[in-house]
């Protein structure tokens, strides 16, 4: 299977900065988030590919196991596989022999259960703040019909004819003697013969459940919450797997967040950016101020000391951004248009003195073509 290439996944260069790779990813996974893409497989499997390339890239040691070896050097799933290259499971099971380590002896293989992914959509000023949220999540309870044996009514579970009930079986794999999961009663050691209808033989049917969790403040995109126990029960009584709260932030329709850091791009009229004042700004705990000095350009940024968001392990809040763009005067009638002129007029007794960008434009522009 021909995997993509976890950069060109993200859309960012190979030699793409820490914050590029997590600007990327946050960027494409509010794109493509199930929650915003429901029903759409493209969308899910898009989400899939840049979660995994985000995995990857965003931990050091794999991104750089990944630089190397590509896939192949980080792939969860490499070298898992069927057939002679199965070395993994081979030694694992030679060593076991040799050690007693592993599971020997017989008796029904335990499973952990697996762990589940909830994926939880908040706003920016939810994930400044904190907040305590329910969620319903799935959860399993013993069929009432056939107490959990998953036998029909009126008959039991039988030692499995395969393994003998060990949940194990051996088999030649070249010259080792490989222990096996018994691939008829997958490791319980028991069969049934006659399925409970209720349950369709699993011993356990599937209900939902509400959960407390607790959102710390500052939490960011892609952060995750665990919840010990709440993931799928485990097999022949093994421990149940965790719950995984994902988090994914809304887009914000001012603020701009990067890590601790807040953007926002705000109007700045002409006149204000010309001969100074000042100007009010939001920020996420309410309005402030900002002081524009004589002669502001476009695209000034101004910082505002701890306005930003306070991370989950931070010790101070990050800044504000605010980028001001200076804005045009529309619609202005005749009287308004006459005094622009005059003042045009006035503007150029005083030459290029005036227009700072204007005259290392025109200088520029002057050697290009000379
Ligand atoms: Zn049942
Ligand atoms: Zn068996």
């Amino acid at each position: 299977m021909a995997k993509r290439d976890y950069y060109e996944s993200l859309g960012v260069a190979k030699n793409a900065t820490d914050e590029e790779i997590k600007k990327a990813y946050r960027k494409l996974a509010m794109k493509y988030h199930p929650d915003r893409n429901p029903d759409s497989k493209e969308a899910e499997d898009k989400f899939k590919e840049i979660k995994e390339a985000y995995e990857m890239l965003s931990d050091p040691e794999k991104r750089e196991a990944y630089d190397r070896y590509g896939h192949a050097g980080v792939d969860p799933n490499a070298g898992m596989g069927a057939g002679a290259g199965n070395f993994g499971d081979v030694f694992g099971d030679i060593f076991g022999d040799i050690f007693g380590g592993g599971r020997r002896g017989g008796g029904p293989q335990v499973y952990r259960g697996a762990d589940l992914r909830y994926s939880l959509e908040i706003t920016l000023e939810q994930a400044a703040k904190g907040f305590d949220t329910e969620i319903r999540v799935p959860s399993w309870e013993h069929c009432d019909v056939c107490h959990g044996s998953g036998a029909k009514a009126g008959t039991k579970p039988t030692t499995c004819h395969t393994c003998g009930g060990s949940g194990a079986v051996r088999m030649q794999q070249g010259f080792f003697s490989v222990q096996q999961t018994c691939p008829t009663c997958h490791g319980s050691g028991q069969e049934i013969k006659d399925p409970c209808t209720a349950c369709d033989g699993v011993g356990r049917k599937r209900k939902n459940k509400t959960l407390q969790v607790k959102i710390p403040a500052g939490i960011d995109e892609g952060m995750r919450i665990r919840s010990a126990g709440n993931g799928e029960p485990g097999v022949n009584g093994g421990p149940p797997g965790d719950l995984y709260v994902e988090i994914h932030l809304k887009e914000h329709s001012i603020f701009e967040r990067d890590g601790d850091d807040l953007h926002c791009q705000v109007p700045l009229p002409f006149v204000t950016a010309t001969l100074g004042g000042n100007l009010e700004v939001p920020t996420l705990g309410g309005k402030g101020e900002i002081t524009i000095p004589e002669g502001t350009q476009t695209g000034k940024t101004f910082r505002l000391r701890g306005k930003g968001i306070k991370g989950v392990r931070s010790n101070y809040p990050g800044d504000l951004y605010c980028h001001v763009i200076v804005e045009t005067p529309v619609r202005l009638n005749e009287e308004q248009k006459d005094l622009l002129r005059k003042f045009e007029a006035a503007l150029d007794d005083g030459g290029d003195r005036h227009s700072p960008q204007n005259k290392s434009w025109t200088d520029r522009v002057k050697k290009f073509f000379s």
